[in-house]
């Protein structure tokens, strides 16, 4: 696994999400954060470029790079890469998930599909996990956020990119960006983004959605939320090399008539997706992953194994019943969910207040509690 930290004092460069009051970001500074992160779209639209400068780091070293003959043949592969990055004073464990192959082959119509069985395997892993005994322990792999590069002289979108954002868009959140923005001029990149704006509308494909601010929120926050909003897709520049433009050191691509700057937010929405991944929003796409996502998986898994007529000993379901206390053989299948959940949250709220009792017993330890 490799290690990099984040330089520290890139402040002002910032659009400035990172020093509002942000109570999830406190969260995140104490715990740390595993994120799974997966990319795809064409090769060569310069996903692993972004990557590298997104997280300063050099993750595909080893890669080499199939040849045209290959690529026909070649079937999507998928690739899992680990790196430990700190942000002030945050630490996140990142997987990047990659997918290779997609949509290099001539015939493209099920290139996606070994994307979609990954991203149910982890939630089944998650699935089976949960319902076994080492529950406090899981390791979670579940993919928390799709960036799906999207390409810049595509004139919208392709019809392999609404069917393969319509095949995971209830399984993931999906960030998509216009890959290699300095291809177009400014106001290109605002025709584009409202050209695929209006397709996603328009095929009912569900993007990630930042939370809307509390009405009583700072202005600043909900300018800066709209402001964000109307960035999808991101348009976005990558580059691995630092070049030399108006006397300081950027990273940059360089070319005759001038810089494309990676982190000028006058170039391109770099800085926007570097902070809502590595600061603002890690956190509510992890719980968008677990209260949306993962828990449409869950409750179809229930269905699917109220449907069935026999199980495995020693199956989840059968560790889910002996803790919950209930036959399901004797209920329809969303009574069977419903009356899982409640017990759940009998046992949350069971805990809480023994918790609250240990709390008091802690701070009065001469008086005695109130029973249950
Ligand atoms: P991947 O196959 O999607 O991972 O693409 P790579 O990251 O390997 O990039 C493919 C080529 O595009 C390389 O020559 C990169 O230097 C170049 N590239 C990457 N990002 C950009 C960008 O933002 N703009 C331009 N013009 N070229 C880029």
């Amino acid at each position: 696994m490799l290690a990099c930290t984040q330089a520290q004092d890139r402040g002002q460069e910032y659009v400035g999400f990172a020093t509002l009051p942000n109570q999830l970001h406190r969260k995140s500074v104490k715990k740390g954060f595993d994120f799974t992160l997966m990319v795809a779209g064409e090769s060569g639209l310069g996903k692993s470029t972004l990557i590298d400068s997104l997280f300063l780091t050099d993750l595909y070293k080893e890669r080499t790079l199939p040849d045209a003959q290959e690529r026909v043949t070649k079937t999507l592969k998928i690739t899992r890469h680990g790196v430990e990055i700190e942000e002030r004073g945050v630490r996140v464990k990142l997987t990047v998930v990659d997918t290779p192959g997609f949509g290099d082959a001539i015939d493209n119509s099920d290139c996606w599909k070994p994307i979609v069985a990954y991203i149910d395997e982890q939630f089944e892993q998650f699935f089976q996990d949960e319902s076994g005994l080492n529950r406090k322990n899981i390791q979670d792999n579940r993919v928390h956020c799709l960036l799906y590069f999207l390409s810049p002289l595509g004139h919208g979108l392709r019809p392999l990119d609404i069917k393969f954002m319509k095949a995971v868009h209830e399984k993931v959140n999906i960030i998509p960006v216009i890959a290699k923005a300095d291809a177009l001029t400014p106001s290109e990149v605002q025709r584009a983004k409202q050209k695929i704006r209006e397709e996603i509308q328009e095929h009912g494909i569900e993007v990630y959605r930042f939370p809307e601010t509390d009405s009583d929120e700072e202005e600043e926050f909900k300018r800066l939320y709209n402001e964000l909003m109307d960035s999808i897709p991101f348009a976005v520049i990558g580059s691995r090399s630092m070049v030399e433009t108006k006397g300081k050191q950027v990273r940059g691509r360089f070319y005759p008539w001038g810089v494309a700057e990676v982190e000028n937010a006058h170039h391109c929405d770099f800085d926007k997706l570097r902070t809502v991944l590595i600061q603002t929003h890690l956190h509510d796409l992890k719980e968008v992953t677990q209260d949306v996502h993962y828990e449409n998986y869950r409750a179809h898994c229930l269905q699917r194994q109220g449907a069935e007529p026999e199980r495995a000993p020693g199956s989840s379901r059968t560790n889910r019943e002996s803790e919950s206390g209930l036959s399901m053989d004797t209920l329809p299948v969303s009574e069977t969910a419903k009356l899982i959940e409640e017990k759940e949250r009998e046992l949350r709220q069971m805990q809480e207040m023994l918790q609250k009792m240990q709390q008091q017993m802690q701070q009065n330890p001469g008086e005695q509690s109130d029973p249950l």
